[in-house]
């Protein structure tokens, strides 16, 4: 019996069917049945495989690239280096070594990661082997000049689904099916009609059409942004979805690799939606940061230097690790595996020049 499908349902019961937000927020971050309180969701043997968990490449470009930006900031003596869903660590572990090059860098960074799995928070602590403070919630973050970086956080936090119907928008909620006692979709009866919090890009959508919201992410972007403008630095976020805000169902389960029902064994499986960057950058733009992007990673990381990385590393190699750097490329930056859907949007004080990457686009 799935204990969390019960919880729910027991919610619904209570109180009436819930917003898609409110089914993705418990299944994922329950505090005690939630998915990612599992310990190992990620990799070979888990469900879904995260670009640093890809490759070392990944993680030792992010590093250098938080090291050059900590320099553009003037080396300040004391800054956070803070992570958003750190998953397993990998990512800040890989950033750290590579940041060696630059001990005074090291010595200034405060470790700072922002995750609500305590599963997750045990795995970060033996990988990162290094003092960290963890927080629930941006909120909580302290007032110091900051380098933020997110890797597949975003597409974690829950979302709201619309449909556009002839009398206006109806949310798509997650109800009971008492014929079968299964969790299912259903349109609310209200409709709304006032669509002002819309971008207008989903304000146009055609009749039937789904436009989704992610105000949890819109509330965490703005929080970052203004606190880059109150203490300084920089952000990197990096996920999946398209460049420009359009409308589409993206809501999507994982399972083992493979896609399944996400109303189907809440907790078993990852809920992920498609990053609206357009939002996210307008969002940083108002609360006065600067943006650059988003850019598709492959590009990005190109235009940092991943081959000549993949070449330095192959050296040493042997045929099968050299195998393996090859493919490990190939997923990063090929344009039907990550290279085109996932995409990096860079956030800066506005004293601060083009983020490294970056340069090329904004001289298009
Ligand atoms: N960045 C990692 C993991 C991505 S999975 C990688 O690239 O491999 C998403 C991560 O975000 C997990 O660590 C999960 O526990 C965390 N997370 C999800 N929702 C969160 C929330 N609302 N607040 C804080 N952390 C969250």
């Amino acid at each position: 019996m799935n204990e969390l499908l019960r919880h729910i349902q027991a919610i619904i019961r209570d109180q009436g069917p819930v917003s898609l937000a409110t089914y993705m927020g418990l299944t994922l971050g329950h505090p005690t049945l939630g998915y990612y309180q599992r310990q190992n969701p990620f990799g070979a043997g888990g469900d879904f495989i995260t670009a640093p968990e890809i490759s070392q490449m990944f993680g030792e470009l992010i590093g250098l690239w938080s090291v050059q930006r900590w320099r553009d900031m003037g080396s300040p003596s004391r800054f956070m280096l803070c992570e958003l869903g750190p998953g397993r660590g990998t990512l800040m572990a890989d950033a750290l070594r590579a940041a060696r090059v630059a001990p005074d860098f090291l010595e200034a960074a405060h470790l700072h990661l922002v995750e609500t799995s305590r599963a997750l928070r045990e795995t970060q602590k033996a990988v990162i082997g290094r003092a960290v403070t963890w927080h629930d919630h941006v909120a909580d973050l302290p007032p110091l000049p900051a380098i933020f970086i997110a890797n597949e956080f975003f597409d974690a936090l829950p979302i709201r689904q619309f449909q556009r119907m002839p009398d206006g928008w109806h949310e798509r909620m997650v109800t009971n099916n008492l014929d079968t006692d299964q969790l299912c979709f259903a349109l609310s009866p209200l409709a709304l009609r006032d669509d002002r919090v819309f971008p207008a890009a989903l304000r146009a959508a055609q009749m039937g059409a789904i436009a989704e919201l992610c105000p949890a992410g819109l509330a965490v972007l703005e929080s970052l942004a203004a606190h880059l403008v109150a203490y300084g630095g920089a952000g990197l976020v990096i996920d999946y979805g398209p460049e420009k805000t359009a409308p589409g169902d993206s809501f999507q389960a994982v399972r083992g690799h493979r896609f399944c029902d996400p109303l189907q064994n809440p907790g078993a499986a990852d809920l992920t939606a498609h990053v609206d960057f357009q939002s996210l950058a307008a969002t940083a733009q108002r609360a006065g940061c600067l943006t650059d992007g988003p850019m598709p990673q492959g590009q990005f990381l190109l235009q940092l230097g991943l081959a000549m990385l993949a070449q330095r590393l192959a050296q040493n190699a042997s045929p099968a690790e050299q195998e393996a750097i090859r493919s490990a490329f190939q997923r990063l930056t090929g344009a039907d595996q990550m290279g085109h859907l996932f995409k990096a949007l860079a956030l800066r004080h506005p004293a601060l020049a083009t983020s490294p990457g970056f340069e090329a686009r904004n001289h298009d």
